[in-house]
């Protein structure tokens, strides 16, 4: 059992001062408002929830920054993935476990204190599954066990390249199962997470791209936890969608499967206002990544209309070019405002950092099958800031919030606990040294 005392802190209801918290076994155990610090107490300013980070693909923070030159054609998502795909050729398990434990270390400094990982990199090189099917889930695995940052393990069931069942190409070959095959992958890869503390294992369609609906039947039968599917990305997704089926993806998704609040639609960039009003009516999170989302050109997602029609949402760092929860939550508004020439679209009529902070704790909570928040029963995941910065000056209550949102950014958080344990201290991850010096190493060899 350990207590910590914050000055003030964003609590499920809301700001409250003079907050102790009990800690039991990772656990918020008791939450006490209006108390007074022991002497010696562990004492902080400001505390506010981590933030989940409900769609990452931990392998790709190692080609960040190398897709960003023009090639001879126009560039686009698809000429990006031709990048993608071969940065994967050579991957080992133990190369993804440098590249993931780098990305969960910046993870934990931007603010997040638990990832949704949509983990398709499966087989060896060749194509050809380990002799553990989940030796690239256990590598996952073990990266969240050195830097303490909590996972919900979304293994990716991916069988074809494009729309009714086209075969995959070479490119896609360290991915592709049969159904049969992905059983046993979810089998093994709830072994692969059981050391894991609070560890939540889901499932992850790739996308209709990729999966037939009759595949699609059989694997959601196979989990009881979240399900997250890859949707309305990209134009080109849109037109060939219709013209395999006649529908748009959203609402051939929408037609075709039971989509409830177990699901997440990340992206779901390109929907029509009716698409809009029934995901959000349906209670299926809208999985967000605007820094990918604009790295790749892929749109913009919208935002101001789901939320007005009670539409949930959570932020992601997919592609890792960048990861900053901060800086996602500031893109996703300043998209809107862009797009709609107007100011605080997301705010629901108060603070906009705190209806995104608090928007995106509840949704990717709940898309990543876990308790978020400062809040008993939930683990004791959350951020100090640093009041010292210049941004945070004279700030209480929201105004926090929207100073580290829209002002601050990370440079504010000082401190990051994950189940009562301080992962991050100054700014930086207690274990950082050593896991740049292997991901420095590992990225010599791959990109040699
Ligand atoms: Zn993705």
């Amino acid at each position: 059992m350990a207590t910590v005392f914050f000055d003030t802190a964003l609590l499920a209801d809301g700001w409250a001062n003079k907050v102790r918290a009990t800690i039991i076994d990772g656990v918020f155990a008791v939450i006490e408002t209006g108390a007074s610090p022991a002497d010696g107490e562990d004492r902080h300013a400001v505390a506010v929830p981590g933030l989940p980070n409900l769609h990452s693909h931990a392998f790709q923070r190692g080609m960040a920054g190398l897709a960003e030159t023009a090639g001879p054609g126009d560039d686009s998502f698809w000429t990006w993935r031709e990048v993608m795909y071969r940065f994967v050729d050579a991957l080992t398990p133990d190369d993804l476990l440098a590249v993931a434990a780098m990305a969960q270390v910046e993870m934990l400094e931007g603010g997040f204190t638990r990832v949704g990982e949509f983990h398709y990199l499966h087989h060896a090189p060749d194509g050809r599954p380990y002799a553990d099917p989940a030796a690239m889930a256990s590598a996952l695995a073990a990266a969240c066990a050195e830097t303490g940052i909590a996972l919900t393990l979304l293994p990716v069931f991916y069988a074809h390249s494009g729309f009714g069942g086209a075969a995959p190409t070479d490119g896609q070959r360290r991915f592709v199962h049969d159904v049969d095959g992905y059983a046993r992958l979810l089998d093994a890869s709830a072994g692969a997470i059981a050391g894991l503390p609070d560890a939540v294992l889901g499932i992850a369609p790739h996308s209709l791209r990729a999966v037939t609906p009759e595949e699609l039947a059989r694997i959601v039968l196979l989990t009881a936890g979240p399900i997250h599917i890859h949707i309305a990305e990209q134009v080109r997704e849109v037109e060939d969608c219709i013209a395999w089926s006649g529908a748009r993806p959203v609402e051939w998704l929408l037609d075709h499967a039971a989509v409830d609040d177990r699901w997440c639609l990340v992206h779901a960039t390109h929907m029509t206002a009716d698409e809009t009003a029934r995901m959000a009516r349906s209670g299926a999170v809208a999985g967000l990544c605007p820094i990918t989302e604009a790295n790749l050109g892929d749109g913009i997602f919208p935002a101001r209309d789901f939320l007005a029609a009670g539409g949930r949402f959570g932020i992601g760092s997919d592609s890792n070019v960048l990861i900053d929860g901060c800086e996602e939550l500031r893109l996703l508004e300043y998209g809107q405002r862009l797009a709609h020439r107007g100011r605080n679209l997301l705010a629901g009529g108060g603070s906009t950092g705190a209806a995104l902070w608090r928007g995106a704790l509840a949704g990717g909570g709940q898309a990543l099958g876990a308790p978020a928040g400062i809040a008993v029963g939930a683990p004791a995941d959350f951020l100090t800031l640093d009041t010292g910065h210049p941004s945070l000056a004279a700030r209480e209550g929201n105004a926090i919030l929207d100073a580290l949102v829209f002002a601050a950014g990370r440079s504010a958080i000082d401190g990051v606990w994950r189940r009562g344990q301080r992962v991050v201290s100054g700014g930086r991850h207690i274990a950082r040294e050593a896991i740049v010096q292997r991901y420095r190493a590992t990225l010599a060899r791959l990109l040699a």
